[in-house]
């Protein structure tokens, strides 16, 4: 079996290395990763420069989903796995301070009272409001997707939305609380509401089954030691030992099916190819471009999938521009800020900078409005006076990288699980062609390796005769 892999991102390194490894019933097949861009990692990107390791991408991922854990252990790379330095210590910045989030806060929701009931964070009118949750009649109906905002501020009131909800949740996804889709997000919450009504008693019982397993007491962050980047240095020197053409500089520009369900590619650099099976896994766009001709109902339900844009401003001080050392690993913003939220690097991971300097990745979502957009000559200054603010810096920073990551990533809005069952239905004549990745069926680094390979397998189908 000959398979084309469309783009080579982390979910198409993904999809090849499934698909050259075989699974004991399926042999090898020959695969060919065709990306656009000069380098491989798409959206995973990691610079080294200064003694700083710079990650301008994602730079870490949850250990909960062992995809992507259980593809660095297949490469070699287990030992070069790390976890946040230290103690957690999230911080929310609210009410015009730094508030640590309180103990036992889970994604929107307290899984404890006490510290729930004693944060700062929110207002008492905003707790007491919370706390009508524990009163009010089941909220959602069966079968009608409802934004997360929409839903938990049904439930729980705006406060809860607007200093949890929004940054927690908003800030993973780069779109607001009350465009996410409640069931193809936190699918969680509606099964919560159905077994316990209320979502304040559903948490609580949750956090004392966690405390009974002595789950969530560490961080589910992880990393490489090398970033993010040694993932895909490691997926690339794997893949090309295993046979596997790499071309990278290179775009498809067409794909037509063949008679046997296969496909027949066009590169940009004027070669062609023909192959058994596709995995397509270059984003909203470019996979809804590639499938315009031959799957347009699923070009259009891909098309649909809205696009939020963002740019991480990665920020290296002298550590004697802080008064205090900063110890934080971050914050995420609860009120209007020209970001929605800070890593600092130099303190959650190990060997991200030299001790005397502080590394800070700041976070400028779309959303935030004109400032995302502005030129870096407005958008640092806005950025660097803000940290100023907060952290107190004393002097300049040293050095900055802006990343812009423009339309790229996929919103789940409402109706997103529709329309993930459109593109299947628009593509069921062509079985052996599967669109893979951020697009459909989870955001996330884990969740790109898990549906880059299940794809890759879908494509490649059950061995003749097996
Ligand atoms: C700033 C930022 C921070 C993030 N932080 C985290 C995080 O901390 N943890 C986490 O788990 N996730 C995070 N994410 C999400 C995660 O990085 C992405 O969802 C994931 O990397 C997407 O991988 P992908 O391979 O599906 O897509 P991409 O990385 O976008 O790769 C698609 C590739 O396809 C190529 N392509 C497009 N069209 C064609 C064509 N016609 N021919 C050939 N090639 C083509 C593109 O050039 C691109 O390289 C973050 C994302 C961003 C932008």
């Amino acid at each position: 079996m000959r398979l084309l892999v469309v783009g080579g991102g982390i979910t198409g390194l993904a999809a090849a290395w499934e698909a050259v490894r075989g699974d004991g019933s399926r042999p090898p097949a020959e695969v060919v990763v065709v990306e656009a861009d000069a380098r491989l990692g798409g959206k995973l990107r990691t610079e080294t420069s200064d003694g700083l390791l710079v990650e301008h991408g994602p730079d870490s991922f949850v250990a909960y989903r062992p995809a992507a854990l259980t593809l660095i252990d297949e490469l070699g790379l287990s030992d070069q796995v790390i976890s946040i330095s230290g103690v957690r210590t999230v911080y929310l910045h609210a009410r015009g301070r730094l508030r640590p989030l309180p103990a036992g806060m889970g994604m929107v929701l307290p899984t404890r009272l006490w510290p729930f009931v004693t944060t700062g964070i929110l207002s008492p009118l905003d707790k007491l409001r919370a706390c009508l949750d524990l009163l009010l009649p089941r909220q959602l109906r069966d079968g009608d997707d409802v934004s997360i905002g929409g839903f938990l501020r049904s439930r729980l009131g705006s406060g809860i939305v607007q200093r949890f909800a929004d940054p927690m949740v908003g800030g993973i996804y780069g779109a607001g609380v009350d465009e996410l889709s409640l069931d193809a997000v936190l699918p969680s919450l509606r099964a919560d509401e159905a077994k316990h009504r209320s979502l304040m008693l559903a948490s609580l019982a949750n956090g004392r089954t966690a405390r009974g397993s002595a789950r969530g007491a560490n961080s589910p962050f992880r990393t490489l030691a090398g970033g993010l980047g040694s993932l895909v240095d490691a997926l690339a020197e794997h893949l090309t030992a295993a046979g596997v053409d790499l071309r990278t500089g290179v775009g498809v520009r067409s794909l037509r099916p063949t008679a046997g369900g296969g496909a027949d590619a066009g590169f940009t650099d004027g070669t062609t190819g023909s192959f058994d099976a596709v995995v397509l896994a270059a984003g909203v766009t470019g996979s809804a471009e590639l499938l315009a001709d031959a799957a347009p109902a699923a070009a259009a339900a891909l098309g649909r999938v809205p696009l939020a844009s963002s740019t991480v401003v990665t920020l290296a001080y002298p550590a004697d521009a802080f008064a205090a050392p900063v110890t934080t690993h971050g914050w995420l913003e609860a009120e209007p800020a020209p970001i929605s939220g800070v890593t600092v690097s130099s303190a959650k991971w190990a060997g991200r900078a030299p001790s005397d300097v502080v590394l800070i990745r700041a976070f400028v979502p779309g959303r935030l409005g004109a400032i995302a957009a502005a030129p870096d000559a407005e958008l640092v200054p806005a950025v660097t006076g803000h940290i100023r603010r907060v952290l107190g810096a004393r002097r300049p920073h040293s050095s900055v990288r802006v990343a812009r990551w423009p339309g790229m990533m996929p919103k789940y809005t409402v109706g997103h699980l529709s329309r993930v069952a459109e593109v299947e239905a628009g593509l069921a004549h062509l079985p052996s062609w599967r669109v893979a990745g951020s697009p459909l069926r989870g955001v996330g680094v884990p969740d790109c390796v898990a549906d880059g390979r299940r794809q890759a397998a879908l494509a490649l189908g059950p061995t003749p005769g097996s």
